[in-house]
C-alpha cells in the first residue's frame, strides 16, 4: 500500500503541516453525505494510520464534531485534513488529498454507495481536457 516512511501533508495556504510515519491501514473512498459536505467534493479519499503515528509539525488545525466524530481542517482556508472516529479509536483517517503524494496512497474500496452521487457512475463519459475547460459559450 506504501512503503514504511514518513508522509507529509497540509492544508492549501501551508499555516497547518502534518506528518504520518509508517505504513498505511487502510484506504478507502467515501461517498457518504457527511464527507460531501465536509470537503466540498463529490467524495472522499481517506488513509488510515494509527493514531500515535500522526504529528502535527506547523499550526494547530482547528475541529468541528458532527454526529460523534470529528473533522479537523485549517482555520484559514478550510481545508479537511483528519477525521476521528471515538467509537473506531484505533484509526486516524487522513484525507488522502491534503498529503503531499496522494498519488501513493489509491483507494483499494469504495464506501457508502448508498449515499453516492448519480452522476458520479459517468465522469468516465465525460469530455477531458488536459488543463481548464472551454469557458461557457455565450447564449445568441
Ligand atoms: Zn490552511
Ligand atoms: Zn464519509
Amino acid at each position: 500500500m506504501s512503503e514504511d516512511s514518513i508522509h507529509a501533508g497540509g492544508c492549501l495556504c501551508g499555516a497547518i503541516r502534518y506528518e504520518v510515519s509508517g505504513l498505511a491501514l487502510q484506504t478507502s473512498f467515501c461517498h457518504c453525505e457527511d464527507c460531501r459536505k465536509a470537503s466540498g467534493a463529490p467524495a472522499a479519499a481517506w488513509t488510515f494510520f494509527p493514531p500515535d503515528s500522526l504529528r502535527w509539525t506547523k499550526g494547530a488545525p482547528r475541529k468541528v464534531c458532527f454526529a460523534e466524530r470529528i473533522r479537523f481542517f485549517c482555520g484559514d482556508c478550510g481545508s479537511p485534513l483528519l477525521f476521528v472516529d471515538p467509537a473506531l479509536p484505533e484509526f486516524t483517517e487522513v484525507n488522502t488529498c491534503s498529503l503531499d503524494h496522494p498519488e501513493n496512497f489509491p483507494p483499494v474500496d469504495q464506501c457508502w454507495m448508498a449515499d453516492a452521487l448519480p452522476w458520479m457512475s459517468s465522469l468516465g463519459e465525460l469530455p477531458r481536457f488536459d488543463s481548464t475547460s472551454p469557458p461557457p459559450q455565450p447564449e445568441r
